[in-house]
C-alpha cells in the first residue's frame, strides 16, 4: 500500500472571502511582520499572552470602537499575518495612546507600544490606512515643520472657535499688545506661538532627516514633502546667510 503523504498546499495570496480588496502576497505579509518584530521596542512590548482580555476591559477605545488590544496582541504572539494586515488597514488607528492597557497587563505587554509599532510600520509601507488617517493632520504638520510650533494665537478666531460660548468675546481682545506684556521676548508675536531660533529649526531638520521623519512624510503625502522641503531649504539658505554676516561682522571688528 502507499504511504500517503500529505502535501500541504501553498499558503498563496491572504484574502478575505468576502472582502472587496485585493489579496496580498504571502511575501508582503511576511515582509510587514518582519518590520514590527524587528522594531527595537518589539521585545519590550510582548512578552506573551494569556488571553484574558484585561486590556480590553479597561481600554477607552474598545468601548466606543470595533476594537480590541486583546486581539491586536493575539494576532501579533499566534503570528497571525493575514490578521496584522488586516487590524493595520483600520483597528489599529482606533487606540488612543493612553498606555491604560500598559499599567494593566499581568504580562507586562504594552499594547498601545504594539500598536505604535504598527502604525510606524503602515507608514513605512505606505498602506492606504495610513495615508487616510494622516491626511488631515497635513496642515498641522507643515506649521510644526515651518514654524516649530503648532498653534499660533493669530489661529484662534471666533469663526473658528465658535463652540467657545461667552468665552468667545476674549478673542477679541488686542493679542499683539497683550502678548507684548509677556516678559519672555520670544513670545512678543501672534504669527506663532513663539519664536523658534533659525539654528534650532536648521538642527530638528537634521534630526527629522535622520531619524526617518521626512521619508514617513514623504511617503505618506508627497506633495506636503515637497512643500516642506521648500520651506526646509529656504531657512538652510537664510541660516548659511546668517553665518556669513557673522563672520564678515568679526572680520571687521
Ligand atoms: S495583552 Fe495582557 S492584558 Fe491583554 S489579553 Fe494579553 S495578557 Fe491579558
Ligand atoms: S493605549 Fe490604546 S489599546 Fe491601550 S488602553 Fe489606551 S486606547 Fe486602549
Amino acid at each position: 500500500m502507499d504511504e500517503q503523504v500529505a502535501v500541504r498546499p501553498h499558503p498563496g495570496p491572504a484574502a478575505d472571502p468576502v472582502s472587496e480588496n485585493p489579496p496580498v502576497a504571502r511575501e508582503k505579509l511576511e515582509e510587514i511582520f518582519e518590520d514590527i518584530r524587528n522594531h527595537p521596542l518589539y521585545d519590550m512590548e510582548l512578552h506573551g499572552c494569556l488571553n484574558c482580555g484585561i486590556c480590553t476591559a479597561t481600554c477607552p477605545s474598545a468601548h466606543y470602537y470595533d476594537y480590541s488590544p486583546r486581539e491586536i496582541v493575539q494576532l501579533l504572539w499566534t503570528e497571525n499575518l493575514e490578521g496584522i494586515y488586516d487590524a493595520m488597514q483600520e483597528k489599529i488607528w482606533a487606540c488612543a495612546q493612553c498606555y491604560t492597557c500598559a499599567a494593566r497587563c499581568p504580562f507586562e505587554n504594552s499594547p498601545g507600544g504594539l500598536v505604535m509599532i504598527m502604525r510606524e510600520v503602515a507608514i513605512k509601507h505606505g498602506m492606504q490606512s495610513a495615508k487616510d488617517v494622516l491626511r488631515p493632520f497635513s496642515r498641522v504638520l507643515l506649521k510644526v515643520i515651518s514654524t516649530g510650533n503648532q498653534l499660533a494665537p493669530n489661529m484662534i478666531t471666533r469663526d473658528a472657535f465658535p463652540d467657545w460660548g461667552p468665552n468667545v468675546s476674549k478673542v477679541s481682545a488686542p493679542l499683539d499688545v497683550l502678548r507684548k506684556a509677556i516678559p519672555v521676548p520670544t513670545m512678543h508675536t501672534t504669527d506663532t506661538a513663539w519664536i523658534v531660533n533659525l539654528r534650532t529649526s536648521v538642527e530638528l531638520y537634521t534630526i527629522w532627516e535622520e531619524t526617518g521623519v521626512l521619508q514617513q512624510i514623504e511617503m505618506v503625502d508627497e506633495n506636503l514633502f515637497d512643500v516642506i522641503r521648500d520651506v526646509m531649504d529656504e531657512k538652510r539658505e537664510q541660516y548659511e546667510e546668517w553665518l556669513l554676516e557673522q563672520e564678515e561682522d568679526e572680520h571687521e571688528a
